[in-house]
């Protein structure tokens, strides 16, 4: 039944990038505009007492429609066999996480090298086309045994019409599944553009789970030659992994803070800046300290490490 709908997918999805891919804005995000201002339309009309029934009427068939043609495009593939059950089985420990993040902070130091930076000392990416053609590129060479999904190769990666809202709520990007585009905040530091934009792709190559499309697009960037795609990805696993550890061990996760180099203290301070000027009271909210930021003080109890870092560790076993 599932691989009904995955097969679909790669139908739909096709259709979709051939008819929007060449379109140089988010049309999805145009639709989305579109779309709420029908649905504002609708609940003003529900207040009026000559058209409340066709309106409520007609505000029901718009939701099971809009959900129904979700689930179908998208929300099956939640159900897909998770990857992790592809890869070999034992227990997450400590002491893995920590040598993987000194392995993850040796490689970050060395990329960091190699990778351009502007005036102030900070990584700036100089050609985003070059690394998107490279994320579609790597989306073939995936391990089989882990993914046999298959690329279109269609460049459809798109800047979104709402970074300002995203800069504000610490969204990095999101897929759109009526259209397949994958939108990025054009807005965001350097540091995280390649491999949010790799953790897109993800979702548009097929796999829905968040977790996932992290381990995917840690794939997909990991063994690049692309040296911004790679420093991206590396500095993303990196920071995964001091967030797994800061619980358990502060004290280590401050001495490997320290033992940043001077090139990757100064992406870590122009983060966090970024984020500081932006972010306010929806600190706690949204996504931006709980994966991607070193949180000074974790109020998460129970979970230690996420589902990532159970990937991750997994696979490099
Ligand atoms: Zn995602």
């Amino acid at each position: 039944m599932i691989s009904f709908f995955e097969g679909f997918f790669e139908i739909q999805k096709k259709g979709h990038q051939l008819l929007f891919s060449w379109i140089p804005f988010s049309f999805g995000d145009v639709l989305y505009v579109l779309l709420g201002i029908f649905l504002l339309y609708i609940i003003i009309n529900c207040f009026k007492q000559k058209s409340r029934n066709t309106s409520l009427k007609q505000l029901l068939v718009l939701f099971n429609l809009f959900y129904f043609i979700y689930q179908v495009f998208w929300g099956m593939l939640y159900f897909q066999t998770p990857i992790i059950e592809k890869l070999p089985k034992g227990e997450v420990t400590l002491h893995q996480r920590k040598k993987l993040a000194l392995r993850y902070l040796e490689k970050c130091k060395a990329t960091r090298k190699l990778v351009n930076q502007d005036t102030k000392g900070i990584f700036i990416i100089t050609d985003l086309k070059s690394i998107q053609k490279e994320i579609l590129l790597q989306q073939e060479k995936l391990p089989k045994y882990i993914s046999d999904k298959k690329s279109t190769q269609i460049n459809d990666f798109k800047p979104s019409l709402f970074k300002n809202v995203m800069s504000f709520t610490g969204i990095l990007g999101y897929y759109n599944p009526f259209t397949a585009e994958a939108q990025y905040n054009s807005e965001l530091p350097s540091t995280f553009l390649p491999f949010t934009s790799a953790h897109e792709s993800s979702h548009q190559l097929g796999f829905a789970r968040e977790q996932e499309a992290n381990f995917i697009g840690y794939l997909i960037g990991v063994n690049s030659k692309n040296t911004a795609l790679r420093y991206s990805t590396e500095y993303f696993t990196l920071k995964s992994l001091l967030n797994s550890i800061i619980e358990e061990d502060p004290a280590f996760v401050k001495t490997a803070l320290n033992n940043y180099s001077q090139e990757m203290k100064r992406d870590r301070r122009y983060e966090r800046s970024f984020i500081y000027s932006h972010q306010g009271w929806l600190d706690d909210f949204f996504g931006f300290t709980n994966n991607l930021f070193l949180k000074s003080n974790q109020q998460e109890g129970a979970v230690t490490y996420s589902y990532f870092i159970d990937l991750l560790v997994h696979y490099e076993k």
